[in-house]
């Protein structure tokens, strides 16, 4: 019996020793990774170690949160491929944060993305307050029609706005989420050009419902085939950054067909003076200039690691959006107030 439960102790013993042995190196492991990536280059503030980075170990956020939150920012080479999309932009990055929270809270820090994401924010909130004072009006001020047509465009704008702003936080969490939401991006840029669409499609041809419902439909093809590209795994990749340019740019330019009808119906002079094509023209040239800019990297591509934090291209582009819809909301308005005073029908 004595010889037995002598033995029995024993195992146990050894068992536990094994336990804590393998408890503690797996400790030891999980502390010192996060630590090896962050701290390695004090003086670039850059990761060596990006391989090592715990979002890709698949480690939990809970075990990680204590560490990602001291995160500094670092260089374009010592970001994963994943993260890497503009060369000429050198330093400023944030690092993988695989946390939502420490994402969300990188958004008051200075970093590549901060600009990209103020700009739109801001925009996205503006859009709310002029829909929330647009719809508030009475019935004698803005018809309860034209309220409707005009949340068309409200939303999009809206949505355009707020899931770019959303992509640019989440852009550093992990490859996968990068890519959710860029579908979250391509998509908001839809919305928006199919709700800039709306009303000047509904006011600039106010009496003639067959041929506004056939642009109408139009649009919406055009609108779903793009959703449709930019929900492709592959369109968020830099390589098909012309692609996309090249795409939303078309699908926009496929307003110059009605456009072209309504300079012909109404005269060239009456459609710039009192119809206010002319905003409609601004408009395109404005969202076509960013779209070229944003394409062709300018104006990083001339001053390479001169526009790291502010005044690069996509943060340009992300201002002339922003003007180009309120350019576009200033050309609804002066176009609805033209079609129902003048009661054409
Ligand atoms: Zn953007």
């Amino acid at each position: 019996m004595k010889k037995r439960s002598a033995s029995s102790a024993e195992i146990l013993n050894e068992e536990n020793r094994q336990r804590n042995a393998e408890l503690n190196s797996k400790n030891s492991a999980n502390n010192l990774r996060p630590f090896t990536a962050l701290e390695n280059d004090k003086e670039t503030g850059t990761f060596k170690n990006l391989d090592q980075l715990p979002s890709q170990q698949g480690e939990s956020e809970a075990k990680m949160g204590r560490n990602i939150q001291s995160w500094r920012c670092c260089r374009y080479q010592a970001l994963p491929k994943w993260l890497q999309d503009n060369e000429f932009i050198h330093k400023g990055y944030r690092p993988p944060l695989p946390s939502f929270s420490v994402c969300f809270k990188s958004v008051f820090r200075m970093h590549t993305e901060t600009g990209n994401i103020w700009t739109h924010l801001v925009g996205c909130l503006a859009f709310m307050l002029i829909m929330i004072y647009f719809i508030t009006r009475s019935h004698e001020q803005i018809h309860s029609q034209e309220k409707y047509v005009f949340s068309v465009f409200f939303c999009g704008a809206i949505c355009c706005l707020g899931f770019s702003s959303v992509y640019h936080t989440l852009i550093c969490h992990s490859e996968h989420v990068g890519k959710v939401f860029s579908k979250f991006d391509y998509l908001g840029i839809a919305l928006q050009i199919m709700g800039s669409f709306v009303p000047w499609l509904y006011y600039g041809f106010y009496c003639e419902t067959f041929v506004r419902n056939t642009y109408m439909v139009l649009t919406a093809t055009l609108g779903i085939a793009s959703i449709i590209a930019s929900l492709w795994d592959k369109f968020g990749h830099s390589r098909y950054r012309k692609l996309r340019a090249s795409i939303f740019s078309a699908f926009g330019l496929s307003g110059v067909l009605p456009a072209i009808h309504f300079l012909y119906a109404r005269g060239f002079v009456n459609a710039f003076k009192e119809l206010a094509l002319g905003y409609l023209l601004s408009m395109a040239v404005l969202y076509l200039f960013g779209a070229y800019l944003y394409a062709a990297r300018i104006p990083e591509r001339y001053y390479p690691g001169k526009c790291d934090l502010i005044f690069h291209s996509h943060q340009i582009f992300h201002v002339l959006v922003i003007v180009a819809a309120l350019v576009c909301l200033r050309g609804m308005s002066l176009l609805a107030d033209q079609a129902l005073s003048e009661n054409l029908c």
